[in-house]
């Protein structure tokens, strides 16, 4: 059995290559590629998801396979690396085949062109740019969930594709409980003295908010030898290999924390991706990747918030952000600077959301997700559906789509399902942090020295290194004791915010 699995790992790794380059190609359509090589660009990603497709189906695996899993019921010297990377490969073997290459393919191409159209209509603030892209990554998206499951509500199986086991019906409990705690937070909150958060608006140039970024992603103990950081429309992490983990940022003038906890939060994603190795002999595949979106996001937003907005973290690093600022923050100190990065104030966009509502701008993608998969919303009525929640959820009027249904990149590459990792990935690190704050000494009094080494190791060691080698659900309990909880993180917002 043991030549199965060294002969399946051997295959693995060669599809990972493939993902690798297209990965690339991928950064460089989102960073420099010139507007006009859109079409070839789309064509070759086409290519390089097509073959490894091909590696990924190949009929070999399945054979090695059912070698494997016949010898590993009686195999006693099975390690836990080898069984839990069987039964990846089985489940992600399963459902690969069930995909014809023609549509891995087409999708590839169309999503590719689709976030080129996305990022044009952004920019023009015109909706009908972008229109029937996402009319072809809706249907794409239905039809891929009808090959995986056609015997499943589309909606379900898009979500398990990034967090596997959870249904719209598991995740609408957990939002139902999350939105009743935030809105009575919020109530609170709403009796509290006005932050003055004016001077956060204050321009500073790209090139001062760079080096800001450049600073911080040493902070956090990024290692900018194994990476480097671009500028995109909509900031994201990307895998081009084992030690070449990218982040993108993106500098708005006016409002320069943007950028800055952007970059904190990308830098979470990639710290995550950089330690990955749950066993040397499994570098390379499928157990050496991350095991969900959720816990994904709860190591990026655990940065960029639980640490990243937090008293003690400042107090080391605000001298340094306060002098390449210069005027702006000149007269602000450290107190009034942490205040007005945690203002808590209803807005228009997700990512530039405080830590309270931001739950509430993912409940709506994700109502508005279910109501697109379950077809009761066309794609020329998205604009107005998007404006009404918000009104509902949020109580603001949308004046525009740019800060409105476009202001989102994961639409345009048919990432439906994806919007509830966010919310999931907070209440995933709200849980995370409380165990760590018991495990870790005087763990505020490091940050506050800037010393988040044993931070740093914890996650390594109980998270990051872990890769796929359990599922979700198993990772939380074997970490905290516990399945997901999400009175933990309701406790992490009221002692923080009240
Ligand atoms: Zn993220």
């Amino acid at each position: 059995m043991k030549q199965e699995i060294a002969k399946l790992v051997e295959l693995d790794r060669q599809r990972t290559l493939l993902t690798h380059i297209g990965a690339v190609l991928g950064w460089d359509q989102e960073t420099y590629l010139p507007e006009k090589g859109i079409e070839e660009r789309s064509e070759q990603l086409s290519l390089i998801e097509g073959l490894a497709h091909e590696k990924a189906v190949d009929p070999q695996i399945g054979e090695l396979l059912a070698s494997a899993e016949a010898a590993a019921e009686t195999a006693e010297d099975l390690s836990p690396e080898e069984a839990a990377y069987i039964k990846l490969t089985r489940r992600e073997f399963d459902k690969e085949t069930k995909l014809p290459s023609e549509f891995v393919m087409e999708y590839a191409k169309q999503a590719s062109l689709s976030q080129a159209a996305w990022s044009q209509a952004k920019s023009a603030n015109d909706f009908s740019l972008f229109a029937p892209h996402l009319e072809t990554m809706i249907r794409m998206n239905k039809e891929r969930a009808a090959y995986l499951d056609s015997g499943r509500k589309p909606y379900d199986v898009l979500l398990d594709l990034y967090e596997y086991g959870s249904t719209e019906a598991s995740i609408a409990a957990v939002f139902s409980v999350m939105k009743k705690d935030l809105v009575a937070l919020l109530d609170k909150i709403a009796g509290q003295p006005p932050v003055d958060d004016a001077f956060l608006h204050a321009p500073v140039s790209a090139e001062i908010q760079a080096k800001m970024s450049r600073y911080l992603m040493d902070a956090v103990g990024y290692d900018q030898k194994r990476g480097r950081l671009d500028t995109t429309a909509h900031p994201f992490t990307t895998t081009l290999g084992r030690d070449d983990v990218r982040i993108t940022t993106r500098y708005v003038e006016n409002y320069f924390p943007s950028s800055i906890f952007s970059t904190i939060h990308e830098s979470g994603h990639a710290l995550y991706e950089m330690n990955i190795d749950p066993h040397p002999d499994f570098r390379g595949t499928r157990l050496a990747e991350a095991v969900s979106m959720a816990v994904h996001e709860s190591q990026s937003r655990m940065l960029e918030n639980f640490v990243g907005r937090s008293r003690a973290f400042w107090e080391k690093h605000y001298p340094a952000i306060q002098a390449m600022a210069g005027e702006p923050l000149a007269d602000v100190d450290v107190d009034r600077f942490v205040k007005a990065i945690n203002k808590v104030e209803r807005s228009l966009i997700r990512t530039e959301a405080d830590e309270v509502t931001y739950g509430l701008h993912v409940i709506v993608r994700f109502e508005l997700e279910s109501a697109i998969m379950s077809g009761s919303l066309a794609v020329k009525d998205i604009p107005q559906a998007w404006n009404a929640k918000i009104k509902e959820l949020l109580g603001l009027d949308v004046p525009n789509d740019r800060l409105g249904c476009l202001q989102d990149v994961h639409w345009s590459m048919g990432a439906f399902g994806y919007f509830p990792s966010y919310a999931l990935g907070n209440l995933y690190a709200a849980q995370f942090w409380e165990v760590m704050q018991e495990q870790i000494p005087n763990l505020e009094q490091k940050i506050s020295r800037g010393e988040l080494g044993d931070m740093q190791q914890w996650l390594k060691v109980n998270v990051h290194s872990k890769g796929s080698l359990y599922l979700p659900g198993e990772l939380l309990q074997k970490v905290t004791g516990k399945p997901l909880d999400p009175s933990c993180f309701a406790r992490y917002l009221n002692k923080k915010f009240s």
